[in-house]
């Protein structure tokens, strides 16, 4: 209703014709719209500007203020003649802003600060120009004024509660509002009073008149006419609402500040926003007490003989911990803590640091410590430095809170504390409500509390964390499983490397069994083998009883052929007599070399005695055969000695010997011939060695 009311302000009769009779506005509109649709018929495309002569030209503030954006930016044409309520030469961006206002109500005017001369608020002009899109609501920029004299500012605006002005119904519009000056900022250009009104704080600005004072209007209660200004954010959405005072005429003082604060009577900060503190003033409270912390910038905190409280402060005032100090500020609660705001401080004396209060977590969730100084014990389980403030959290039975410290007062050190120390912690305890428990209760129940810290000094180690944290045994045992994985691997290395040197052992064994027993030029039994042979083969002889035959093989006159022929060419005589003498016998007989030219063949079972001497001549013809060498035959021919033994009466060595004897009957026979052991000889030679 109060909205309806401030628009409707002073309006013509006509205006109330058309915004109170629906059907009437319902034909005017039907006329602009079909004016409109012509128009885009005829102009479809055209930049914004050029429609402007064709629309109709708003004719009053409340016009121009009351589009909506889309019509806005149809850039009606604007004219209006009014009084200028606030003039700033630079609001920024390099504008000028002026706000109008006429019999219907007010609106701002934009144009480049460069363009327009010097207007002060009491100015009437008249302004032409057209609807735009302002920041949060309509506006008229690209202005031509023209200045028409001076009018006093306009009496008895509407008086506006703080949630009114939040709707943004009032945006742009001259209005009254009443309340305390909680501060008075002054800066080179302009001075910011924080307005303390019934339902809430608001900022109200004023250019700077360098001729006036404003420390008088601290504590005073006021009345103050001005346009009320969105404050908008980045997507043009209004989040707060501010003043635009034109100047110190249209502040008035209702009430008188009570006079310097620091000569009222001291209050108990316990008795602070009681019943009867409430009533007795609104005004500054008078408080002293010894600082227990000073965070740069933003807070202080005091304690008296009972209580603590923490103050917010624009002054930069630095005292020591325990230093004695005079405050006068307002009571007030925030996040829902009483606290002191907008105070001034003065210092009162030096004096001995408070002492911190022990308390457990039960005790600081309790409440009666709020604000105060507290020695506080817990496990420091993490910690955030991720905000310009480091936080510790710490814990203590099922209670996790938070320790704080700006970074500005740690120092350059990284935080010296572990993971998992037991930590005493000194500071300010500052407690959390249960936003909900006000609605069921009454009395606010605390969620959680923090504890704000003064200097990395007020952080006591108690205890370090245990060695044995689940990082570090995680590590151990990581380690543990590299260490077994590494020797299970260089086990199975090394079992590899043994089995191929096994492997290889074996083969060199195997290889050198096999030079033992094979001669190396011809592949035949070596002596060595052939000894084996022969006593196998006598054994099985005599068990079986059959027949052996030892075939003693020269070649004769060798040493010749390695003259004439050279080494070589012996070389292969040796390997073609091997060859030869191994066709000449079956595969279960031996032959062996026996070293230089002479070779052994062991025949074995054999059931006819003239077996042998068919062996020994077909030996003799075949090693009579020439032997092929670079070209060239090599003439051959080998001496043969047979002996025998039937049913094993021979031994290996007398069997041995009888051919070796026989061999030498054959050579001195006349060579290429083979001689077999007769008995004579056989017995002549047992009688000779008899
Ligand atoms: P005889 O008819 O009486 O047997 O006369 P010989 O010249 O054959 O005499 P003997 O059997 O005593 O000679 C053996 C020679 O064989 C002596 C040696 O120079 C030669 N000799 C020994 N081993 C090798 C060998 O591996 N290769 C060659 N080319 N000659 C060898
Ligand atoms: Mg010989």
């Amino acid at each position: 209703m109060e909205n309806t009311a401030s628009l409707h302000r002073g309006m013509p009769t006509k205006f109330y014709l058309f915004f109170l009779c629906p059907l009437l506005r319902g034909a005017v509109l039907v006329i602009l719209l079909v004016l409109q649709c012509g128009f885009l018929a005829t102009a479809s495309g055209e930049p914004a500007k050029e429609q402007a002569g064709k629309l109709p030209t708003l004719t009053t503030a409340h016009q121009a203020h009351s589009l909506t954006f889309s019509e806005t930016a149809r850039a009606y044409p604007v004219h209006i003649r009014g009084v200028v309520t606030y003039f700033d030469r630079d609001f920024g961006y390099g504008n000028a802003a002026i706000f109008v206002h006429d019999s219907t109500g007010c609106v701002f005017v934009t144009i480049p600060s460069t363009k327009v001369g010097l207007l002060t608020a009491g100015t009437v002009i008249d302004v032409r120009g057209v609807s735009g899109r302002g920041t949060f609501g309509p506006i008229v920029t690209e202005p031509q004024i023209r200045v028409i004299g001076r009018a006093s500012l306009p009496a008895n605006p509407p008086r506006v509660s703080l949630l009114h002005l939040r709707t943004g119904a009032e945006d742009a519009q001259w209005i009254e509002v009443e309340g305390t000056v909680h501060a008075v900022s002054v800066y080179r250009q302009t001075v910011t009073l924080q307005l303390a009104m019934i339902d809430g704080t608001i900022s109200a600005i004023l250019p700077r008149e360098a001729t006036a004072t404003y420390s008088n209007l601290v504590d005073a209660k006021v009345r103050i006419h001005a346009n009320a200004a969105p404050i908008i954010n980045g997507d043009s959405q209004m989040i707060g609402v501010h003043l635009m005072v034109p100047n110190l005429s249209v502040v008035t003082i209702v009430e008188p500040a009570p006079g310097d604060p620091f000569r009222q009577p001291l209050t108990q900060i316990d008795r602070l926003l009681h019943w009867d503190e409430l009533l007795a003033s609104s005004h500054r409270v008078h408080l002293r007490g010894n600082v227990t912390l000073q965070w740069p910038d933003s807070s202080l905190c005091i304690r008296d003989a009972n209580r603590g409280i923490c103050v917010q402060t624009a002054q930069d005032t630095r005292f020591s911990l325990g230093d004695l100090v005079d405050i006068a500020g307002f009571a007030g609660t925030e996040n829902d803590e009483p606290v002191l705001t907008d105070a001034v401080l003065r210092s009162t004396g030096k004096g001995a640091p408070v002492v911190a209060v022990s308390v457990s977590v039960e005790q600081a969730l309790q409440g009666n410590h709020d604000s105060d100084l507290i020695q506080i014990d817990g496990q420091l389980i993490g910690d955030d430095m991720a905000t310009s403030d480091l936080n510790l959290m710490l814990a203590s039975g099922n209670t996790v809170f938070a320790v704080v410290l700006p970074k500005g007062l740690m120092g350059a050190e990284a935080i010296p504390w572990k993971i998992g120390s037991r930590l005493r912690v000194i500071g300010i305890c500052s407690v959390q409500i249960d936003a909900r428990s006000h609605l069921r209760e009454g009395i606010a129940v605390i969620k959680s509390f923090r504890v704000l810290m003064r200097s990395p000094q007020d952080v006591v180690v108690l205890e370090s964390p245990s060695w044995w944290t689940p990082g570090h045994v995680l590590v151990l045992l990581a380690l543990a499983l590299a260490a077994t994985l590494s020797v299970l691997s260089w086990v199975m290395v090394l079992r590899k490397r043994v089995a191929e040197q096994t492997v290889l052992l074996r083969k060199s064994e195997e290889r050198f069994r096999h030079m033992a027993l094979h001669d190396a030029l011809t592949g035949l039994a070596t002596r060595l083998l052939l000894d084996d042979r022969l006593t196998a083969a006598w054994k099985s002889a005599k068990r079986h009883q059959t027949g052996l035959a030892l075939l003693m093989v020269d070649i004769d006159n060798f040493k010749e052929i390695n003259d004439t022929f050279g080494h070589q060419a012996g070389d292969e005589v040796l390997r073609v007599t091997a060859g030869r003498l191994m066709q000449a016998v079956r595969i279960s007989d031996t032959v062996a070399r026996m070293g230089g030219d002479e070779f052994v063949v062991l025949l074995i079972d054999l059931h006819d005695p003239q077996m042998a001497e068919r062996i020994a001549a077909k030996i003799v013809k075949s090693l009579a055969e020439p032997v092929p060498f670079a070209g060239r035959e090599i003439p051959v021919s080998v001496s043969v000695g047979v002996g025998t033994s039937d049913a094993g009466e021979l031994d290996e060595e007398a069997l041995l010997k009888c051919a070796d004897d026989a061999l030498y009957q054959a050579k001195a026979n006349g060579r290429n011939c083979f001689y077999v052991f007769t008995p004579s000889l056989h017995r002549s030679q047992t009688v000779f060695i008899a």
